[in-house]
């Protein structure tokens, strides 16, 4: 009997495993795959996994990253609080000009915060500091306990997906190899959360890319209880370890930029912040985290692009036609470095659009993107 999924989730970081958990939540019949065998093998299990609000000066993206927080802190209480630690995560001016600048920002803080001064923050081991925000109610999650959580939760294969086909109102997945029968998994609909690898369609228009990143987990005994946020991330001390994290990395080529050492930018400055004396290389962790061209998550319906150009070629000249999308297509990408914060409200919004046929918010729908795209080909060309 071939098996019919209401949805295949491809990709099993925090996007994909959050859009099968709020899925199933709906009461939909779902699959996750990934082509590793376990969870988190991509951006998610080398995420620092901060979940802390953003600052700045209320942009709009300021104002969705926060109510993202503020979901995402609950969620994770709620339903996996083993792996969400809530140690509080201090914000540190990364120099005496930008601590001028949190002057301008506290009004825009619209979640619990406090100032603590910079002698404060030496008393509970921080050095070189500037005053700084203290979120009390942010933290950190264990990146890859809290994707494999979710992902227990939920049926699973592995699958290398090549490419999708769509034949009598349902989707097949045509995978470079598995173990089952191939005619043996179909779906009604498919939710792509694939990261920076956005290549079984023509999603260009989206323009996710990768940034690299990494992050070291250290023994150390100091004694460390709040997390920190300065240009790069410093967990509290959970258990004995201590993470440094950050994705700065644009580069092509990564191991050639960062010369075989992913970690030493990390440890430089992190011994101007904590007294690291005691620091032992525990784990070393790289990966990419996609972000789109503007910053905000890509949620929803994917527009049908080689149709469309075909179709209206007077788009690339500012045409504005009724846009087509490609049937039961979606996706859940572009979390950039805060995925850990975006993925559960990102989830729950692609569920209720897939299931409650509720309309996607306009500021993480990916339409946004599409004709600007299609005005720069024009130029291009
Ligand atoms: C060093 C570092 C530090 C970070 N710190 C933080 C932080 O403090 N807070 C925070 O919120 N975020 C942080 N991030 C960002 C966060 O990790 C990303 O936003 C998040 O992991 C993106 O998750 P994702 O599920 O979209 O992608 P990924 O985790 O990359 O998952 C994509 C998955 O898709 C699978 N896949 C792709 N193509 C296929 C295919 N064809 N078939 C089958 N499977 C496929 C891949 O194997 C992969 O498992 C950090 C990232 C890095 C790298």
């Amino acid at each position: 009997m071939v098996k019919i999924y209401d949805t295949i989730i491809i990709g099993a970081g925090i996007a994909g495993c959050c859009a099968a958990f709020a899925l199933q939540q709906k009461g939909q019949k779902i699959l996750l795959v990934d082509r590793s065998s376990v969870p988190a093998s991509g951006g998610s299990g080398a995420a620092g996994a901060f979940v802390s609000p953003k600052i700045g000066k209320g942009s709009s993206l300021q104002e969705l990253t926060t109510q993202a927080y503020v979901y995402a802190k609950e969620f994770y209480l709620q339903y996996f609080p083993k792996y969400f630690s809530q140690t509080g995560v201090i914000r540190i001016p990364k120099d005496a000009e930008d601590a001028k600048k949190f002057k301008l920002y506290e009004p825009f803080n619209s979640t619990e915060y406090q100032w603590i001064d910079k002698e404060s923050l030496k008393t509970i081991g921080i050095n070189n500091a500037y005053d700084s925000f203290l979120f009390e109610e942010a933290g950190v999650c264990d990146a890859s306990a809290m994707c494999r959580a979710i992902w227990e939760r939920v049926p699973f294969f592995q699958i290398d997906v090549e490419h999708l086909e769509f034949d009598e109102n349902v989707w097949q997945i045509k995978a470079r190899s598995y173990a089952l029968k191939e005619e043996g998994i179909k779906a009604k609909n498919i939710v792509l959360a694939t990261g920076y690898q956005n290549t079984l369609f023509d999603m260009r228009y989206m323009g996710v890319r990768g940034t690299w990143g990494s992050r070291g987990d250290y023994y150390s005994k100091l004694k460390l209880d709040v997390s920190m946020h300065k240009s790069i991330s410093v967990s509290a001390n959970i258990d004995g370890i201590i993470k440094l994290g950050a994705t700065h990395n644009k580069a092509k080529n990564p191991c050639m930029a960062c010369d075989g050492k992913p970690l030493q930018m990390l440890e430089e400055r992190a011994k101007e912040m904590v007294d690291s004396s005691d620091f032992v290389l525990k784990e070393t962790f790289c990966g990419m985290r996609a972000g789109s061209k503007d910053y905000f998550p890509l949620v929803g319906k994917v527009i049908d692009v080689p149709y469309m150009l075909e179709t209206y070629p007077a788009i690339v000249r500012g045409a504005k036609p009724e846009l087509r999308y490609r049937d039961n297509l979606y996706l859940l990408n572009g979390l950039g470095g805060r995925g850990f914060v975006f993925a559960p409200l990102m989830a729950k919004m692609l569920a209720e659009s897939m299931v409650e046929g509720k309309e996607i918010d306009k500021r993480v729908n990916p339409d946004r993107l599409f004709l600007k795209w299609c005005r720069k080909l024009k130029i291009k060309n």
